[in-house]
């Protein structure tokens, strides 16, 4: 064990290009649409909008961009709750703060690591009220949504979908990023296609799409001088970047094919040690964004122990998302729960492990090794 030297660092995910990226972008300079217009930019749009199966796409300058916006166009206001995922990126819940809403975490379930739908249920049940909900796909897994979805329409609160990390990833052979009346995917550099930085809205509703991009691009009034009935952003994707994103949109299945059997390596690898994959429903698909495992209850193994050797031989692990009600800058924030804290213990007990699909079989060997020495 000790005598493996790896050559190269191993990551946790990062960006995996090929060539087409750049003819998309050399042609954005060929043609001097260097800026926020241009073809790359209606045709990456066209082709995420066709792909998850929304009528409209916005593309912007990144995913929380994209659900600022979303945000936005629920009318979320100062004092007005969110029902949101407890364990996530903080990035799903920001926009709420910025809009001056106040986000209500609601806990996890084992089954999907996501939004517990019993528990959004009962947090509607004593605010029936709330305008909002922003579930999200952890690691690439899809939520129970059409369960949330359904809560969404009996409360008529308008359901955001944060698929920043499912893009590809499907629920009854539907595509996530289209079950929300707002949908976000995100091309940051770590997730399953990139555009270097990205990210964009989804969205069956024409209005909303248009007064995004209106949004997005300052708010400018149709006037030949700069008028502004409405306070704007600097939010649109570059033509430039854009071209990136069609690239990697032809790669998009392959990326996925890789993750998954990233995963299955894992899964096989790891079976006989105390620890489970995360979890996914049978009549889903992720896309197998980020490989985690789950340490039993009561195995004595930390996953801080196993983050730490992993280190050492220069391989890249990470803690779960720290739940949102656990963050310092959310104290004060309400949690529902249904008693015991899924999420909080999701956090002791995970690890997100290396799913670069760059890896090869015989590093991702390694990196299982490595995790098996740590039970001895
Ligand atoms: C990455 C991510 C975002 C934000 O996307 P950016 O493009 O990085 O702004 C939002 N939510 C989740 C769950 C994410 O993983």
């Amino acid at each position: 064990m000790e005598v493996i030297r790896l050559k190269e660092k191993v990551w946790l995910a990062s960006p995996t290009i090929h060539k087409e990226e750049q003819e998309f972008v050399q042609q954005a300079f060929d043609t001097n649409w260097v800026s926020t217009v241009g073809e790359n930019l209606e045709k990456l749009e066209q082709e995420v909008a066709f792909y998850t199966g929304n009528p409209y796409a916005v593309a912007l300058s990144s995913g929380t961009a994209a659900l600022h916006l979303a945000v936005k166009l629920a009318g979320i206001g100062q004092g007005d709750r969110v029902f949101c995922s407890d364990m996530t990126f903080a990035a799903t819940v920001n926009p709420v703060r910025y809009e001056k809403g106040n986000p209500v975490f609601i806990d996890s379930e084992y089954d999907t690591w996501n939004m517990n739908p019993a528990t959004l249920e009962k947090a509607f049940y004593k605010y029936p009220d709330t305008k909002a909900v922003i579930v999200v796909n952890l690691y690439g897994t899809p939520a129970k949504l059409d369960e949330i979805q359904t809560i969404c329409n009996h409360y008529g609160a308008v359901l955001i979908e944060d698929a920043a990390e499912s893009l590809g990833a499907t629920f009854r052979g539907k595509q996530t990023g289209s079950f929300g009346k707002y949908n976000v995917v995100s091309f940051n550099g770590n997730k399953i296609i990139t555009t270097s930085g990205g990210g964009m809205l989804l969205t069956s509703q024409e209005e909303a799409a248009e007064k995004a991009r209106f949004w997005s691009t300052q708010a400018r009034e149709k006037a030949p001088w700069y008028q502004h009935k409405e306070i704007g952003y600097n939010y649109r994707l570059s033509n430039i970047l854009a071209g990136i994103g069609r690239g990697q949109m032809l790669y998009l299945e392959e990326h996925k094919a890789l993750k998954k059997e990233i995963y299955l390596r894992y899964k096989k690898g790891l079976e006989n040690l105390p620890v489970q994959m995360n979890p996914y429903l049978l009549w889903s698909e992720p896309n197998f964004w980020l490989s985690c495992l789950l340490i039993k209850q009561g195995c004595l193994v930390t996953p801080e122990k196993i983050r730490r050797k992993l280190e050492r031989y220069q391989i890249e692990s990470r803690p779960i998302w720290k739940p949102m009600h656990l963050q310092p800058v959310y104290k004060g924030e309400e949690f529902i729960t249904e008693g015991k804290e899924v999420s909080t213990d999701i956090f002791s007990r995970g690890l997100c492990l290396p799913s670069d699909i760059k890896m090869t079989k015989e590093v991702q060997e390694i990196v299982i090794e490595i995790i098996k020495s740590c039970f001895g």
